[in-house]
C-alpha cells in the first residue's frame, strides 16, 4: 500500500523548542503525523499529513467504552543517523493489545514503513543531545458512531511524535513510591498485559492519592492476595537481592516491557542470577530491614531505568539501598541508553538504524 504525503509549507511550521534539555516529556508535538483508517474489513488510505486536532464524532465508541490502545518507544538522532530500539517488538505488542481489544490487527511492516516516512520527515526535531530523543506514540482508536457495547467496526490508527529531554534532569534522583493495597491495576483475565487506555485511567486515583503523600508513583500489588509486587506506574519492576535479581512473571497482570526484557537479558550476560517469580510485599520489606534488598528500579521507554529510593507500605516508610541508586541500576541505565543512541555497538540486534540522507 502506498503511503500518500501531504507536507505542511514551510512557512507555517511550528517553532522548534531551542533547548530540547527543558522539554517537559510529552509537552511538544512535530508538524506531522501519520494516519490510517479501518472500515469494511480493512485499512486504507495510510497517509502522512501535518499534525492538527481529530474530527470525531462525539458518539465515537472510544470516548465511551475505551476501546483504544497505544504503545510507547523513542528514536534518536546522532549525527546522520536516527536508531530506533526494537521496534518490531512494539508493532507485535500493539497487535496483541488490539486481539485483547477486539480491535484489527495492523500491518506491522506498513506502519514502520509509516514510522520510518514520518521520521525522515520530521528528522529536524528529533534533539541530538544526550539524553534527548524522540518520543513515538503510535494509537488505535474505535471510531465508529454508535452507543451499544460491542467492538467498532470504524478505526483510526496515528502516531505522533513528540521531542523529549532528559527524563532525569540532574542525574538519577531516586524515586520514593506508594504501596498500593487498596486499589489494584489489573486483575487476572483482565486487560493489564496489554497497553489499553482504561488501564490509565483506572490507575489515576490511586496515583494522585500517592502524590498527595509526597510519593511519585504506586507500586502495585495483585488482585487477588494483595501482597505480590506487579509493577511500579507504568513501569515494569525489578528487585536486586544478595543473591537474585527479581521480576515479577509475566502471568497475564503485567504489561511485557521490552526494556523488561532488555534488563533480564543484559543483567544475565553480566553472571546476575535473574528469576522471574513472584515476590511478596512482605518479603520486600523484611529484606529491606536486613540490608539483604540491595536495589529496587523500575524499567520502561520513557525513563528507561527508574531507580526506587524509597517504599512507603501501611504508613512505614523503608529506604532502600540508603536511598541512593545502586551500582546495577547504573551500569543499566548507561549500557541501554548508550546502545539505544548508538554510542555502543549493538550485540543483540536491537537497533534499526535509519540514515537521514
Ligand atoms: C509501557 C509500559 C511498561 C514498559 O514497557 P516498555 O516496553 O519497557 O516501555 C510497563 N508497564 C506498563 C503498565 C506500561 O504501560
Amino acid at each position: 500500500m502506498k503511503i500518500r504525503v501531504e507536507q505542511i509549507s514551510p512557512e507555517s511550521r511550528k517553532k522548534r523548542p531551542t533547548d530540547a534539555m527543558k522539554i517537559a516529556f510529552g509537552t511538544v508535538f512535530t508538524d506531522h503525523m501519520f494516519l490510517m483508517n479501518y472500515s469494511g474489513g480493512a485499512w486504507h488510505d495510510p497517509r502522512i499529513q501535518p499534525y492538527q486536532p481529530l474530527m470525531l464524532d462525539p458518539a465515537a465508541m472510544v470516548l465511551h467504552y475505551a476501546q483504544g490502545i497505544f504503545e510507547g518507544m523513542k528514536a534518536y538522532r546522532r549525527g546522520d543517523n536516527i536508531y530506533l530500539f526494537r521496534p518490531m517488538d512494539n508493532m507485535r505488542r500493539l497487535n496483541s493489545s488490539a486481539a485483547r481489544l477486539a480491535m484489527p490487527r495492523i500491518d506491522e511492516g506498513l506502519v514502520l514503513e509509516g514510522l520510518r516516512q514520518l521520521l525522515l520527515i520530521e528528522k529536524d526535531w528529533i534533539p541530538q543531545e544526550r539524553g534527548t530523543a524522540i518520543y513515538i506514540r503510535p494509537t488505535m482508536i474505535a471510531t465508529e458512531p454508535k452507543l451499544g457495547v460491542r467492538s467498532s467496526e470504524e478505526y483510526l490508527f496515528y502516531i505522533i511524535l513528540s521531542p523529549v529531554g532528559p527524563y532525569f534532569k540532574e542525574g538519577f534522583e531516586p524515586v520514593r513510591i506508594y504501596v498500593s493495597d487498596k486499589y489494584v491495576r489489573a486483575a487476572p483475565g483482565g486487560v493489564g498485559a496489554a497497553k489499553a487506555m482504561g488501564n490509565y485511567a483506572a490507575s489515576l486515583l490511586a496515583i494522585q492519592e500517592a502524590f498527595q503523600s509526597g510519593h511519585s508513583q504506586v507500586l502495585w500489588l495483585d488482585a487477588i492476595h494483595r501482597k505480590y509486587l506487579e509493577e511500579a506506574g507504568t513501569m515494569n519492576v525489578f528487585v536486586l537481592l544478595k543473591n537474585e535479581l527479581v521480576t515479577p512473571p509475566l502471568t497475564g497482570t503485567i504489561l511485557p516491557g521490552i526494556l523488561r526484557d532488555a534488563v533480564i537479558q543484559l543483567a544475565r550476560e553480566w553472571g546476575y542470577t535473574v528469576n522471574e517469580r513472584q515476590i511478596s510485599i512482605d518479603e520486600v520489606i523484611e529484606k529491606a530491614e536486613t540490608g539483604d534488598l540491595l536495589e529496587m528500579f523500575g524499567s520502561g521507554t520513557a525513563a528507561i531505568i527508574s531507580p526506587i529510593g524509597h517504599i512507603t507500605y501501611r504508613d512505614k516508610s523503608y529506604s532502600i539501598g540508603g536511598g541512593k541508586t545502586g551500582p546495577l541500576s547504573k551500569r543499566l541505565f548507561d549500557e541501554l541508553t548508550a546502545i539505544q543512541c548508538g554510542e555502543k555497538k549493538d550485540t543483540h540486534g536491537w537497533i534499526v538504524s535509519l540514515p537521514c540522507s
